[in-house]
């Protein structure tokens, strides 16, 4: 059990990679906060969890609402003593020709996916520093390192959320904080299986541009997610960590 003790709180946990490494968390001894809008989700969620023998609370939170946030972390601390671990995940892809995105969309994917972090880790921050320490995991993506077209909010998000990262990390360092940024590559989830619904993604020709040959799962990523939540990523902050089965590493024909 590599989080025993520890209280996590992570963003869109009702479903796909949040939901996973909720799960997984409290699988390694955590307990968690589970947060999204849908909580009707996260409650069978949370008791699943219980039922396993797991500690689990859902709380309702919509990040763009800093305030919901704020909350959230309230609630965590009040409930379990501490919150050791933020995972800021909850986010939407945004796909549309740039030269048609409505201010409302860039909107709409800029306070998710950018404002939405920065609050997730400036509330659980501020608190990480009151308490001694703590650490911060954004769930990004390859599209804010590499970019993809019709994705102008989505990429730029990603890519502001990986810089976020790095700051905070410089400065809050100090207080034993600690930040990474965890950027996926394709995982098969309800985002990604909606947008090759819409025919917008074509599979086959991203197991081909996939060194590893494959659309990866969210069990993919549940090692990297423990790693830097646990005490073993100690001596590591401001990184951001690729898990995209090569897709970034790629640049031949
Ligand atoms: P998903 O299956 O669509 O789940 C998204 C989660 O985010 C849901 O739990 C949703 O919960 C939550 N969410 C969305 N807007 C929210 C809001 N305003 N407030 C609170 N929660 C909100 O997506 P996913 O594939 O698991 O993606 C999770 C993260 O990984 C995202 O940041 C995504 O950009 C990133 N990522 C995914 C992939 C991929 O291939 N799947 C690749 C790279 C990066 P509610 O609807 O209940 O609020």
């Amino acid at each position: 059990m590599k989080l025993k003790g520890k209280v996590a709180l992570i963003t869109g946990a009702s479903k796909g990679i949040g939901k996973g490494v909720a799960e997984r968390y409290a699988l390694e001894g955590a307990a968690v906060v589970l947060a999204s809008r849908s909580t009707d989700l996260l409650s069978v969620i949370e008791e699943d969890i219980g039922k396993a023998g797991g500690l689990a609370l859902a709380v309702p939170v919509d990040v763009r609402n800093r305030e919901s946030i704020e909350q959230a972390v309230t609630t965590a601390v009040e409930k379990y003593g501490r919150l050791d671990i933020m995972v800021n995940n909850a986010g939407i892809s945004m796909a549309h020709p740039s030269e048609e995105l409505s201010v409302e969309d860039w909107t709409r994917a800029v306070e998710t996916d950018l404002y939405g972090v920065f609050y997730g880790c400036q509330c659980a921050g501020r608190q990480m520093i009151r308490q001694g320490g703590g650490c911060i995991i954004n769930i990004t993506s390859i599209y804010g390192l590499v970019a993809a077209p019709m994705r102008a909010a989505y990429c730029s998000s990603k890519a502001a959320a990986n810089m976020l990262t790095k700051v905070l990390a410089i400065e809050w360092a100090k207080y034993n904080v600690r930040i990474n940024a965890l950027a996926p590559g394709y995982i098969r989830t309800e985002l990604v299986q909606g947008v090759i619904e819409k025919g917008m993604l074509p599979v086959d020709g991203i197991q081909k541009r996939t060194p590893l040959g494959r659309i990866g799962e969210v069990k993919d990523l549940l090692g990297a997610a423990v790693y830097l939540a646990s005490d073993d990523s100690e001596f590591m902050t401001g990184a951001v960590m690729t898990v995209d089965g090569g897709w970034t590493a790629y640049g031949y024909l």
